[in-house]
């Protein structure tokens, strides 16, 4: 049986949640309890526990880090929510916060086979509905460089690279304004006031506003 077949969820969850904190730096248990809603003496324990499974780095003074092992299970798992929500988006049509709650869920329960035919026939996605990057099987991660659409050059073609996934009232917002992934956009020059700004978005002259505006992430065309 793989490592992988003896976790529980609730071991990947730390994984995953301590993959998406740690960028440099050593993730602190109060962070993570925060992240994971949960208590810091749970925290602590779960904690010692992955280190004895040589899962996690932990010295109580600096916090946690993943281990090798524990990055390749973290991303294993991010793998399969990537996937998964792009399936329940482009396959089944399921809203955007259905999808994520929904993901959270499966991520923990398919096998190699299967994710390996998703894969297949979703025809190999490199990102999921939000533009984040889908890491490959052997763990690669292609990531675009992209900037808020608010702090672009203006006037020139964009397209939309990833949107935040923070807010599910937000991406409705978008997804009517057709500001998701894939969406060639363009910033009208000088026309920020009042807290908006004016994009064209597609074919469409649309009036932003400038909080909305800094969770699209675009790059120029190529
Ligand atoms: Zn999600």
């Amino acid at each position: 049986m793989s490592i992988r077949g003896m976790l529980s969820q609730s071991v990947e969850d730390y994984l995953k949640a301590i993959y998406k904190l740690q960028e440099e730096d050593w993730v602190s248990t109060s962070e993570l309890a925060n992240r994971l809603d949960v208590s810091a003496a749970s925290v602590t324990n779960m904690v010692k526990r992955l280190a004895t499974l040589g899962l996690v780095s932990y010295a109580s003074y600096k916090g946690v880090r993943l281990t090798s092992t524990g990055e390749k299970i973290a991303l294993e798992i991010v793998r399969h929510h990537r996937l998964l929500e792009t399936y329940l988006r482009e396959i089944m049509g399921y809203d955007w916060d259905e999808m994520h709650e929904e993901a959270e869920h499966l991520e923990h329960h398919i096998s190699k086979e299967f994710e390996a035919k998703l894969d297949k026939m979703l025809g190999y996605p490199t990102h999921d509905p939000h533009g984040d990057p889908i890491p490959s099987r052997d763990g690669t991660i292609i990531s675009i460089e992209s900037e808020p659409i608010s702090k672009c050059p203006q006037g020139i073609a964009l397209t939309v690279r990833r949107v935040s996934d923070s807010n599910t009232e937000m991406l409705r917002e978008l997804e009517a304004f057709g500001l998701l992934p894939g969406a060639n956009v363009k910033v009208m020059p000088d026309t920020k006031k009042n807290g908006t700004m004016m994009v064209l978005a597609g074919q469409s002259l649309i009036e932003i506003n400038l909080e909305l505006a800094s969770h699209v992430f675009a790059s120029p065309t190529e």
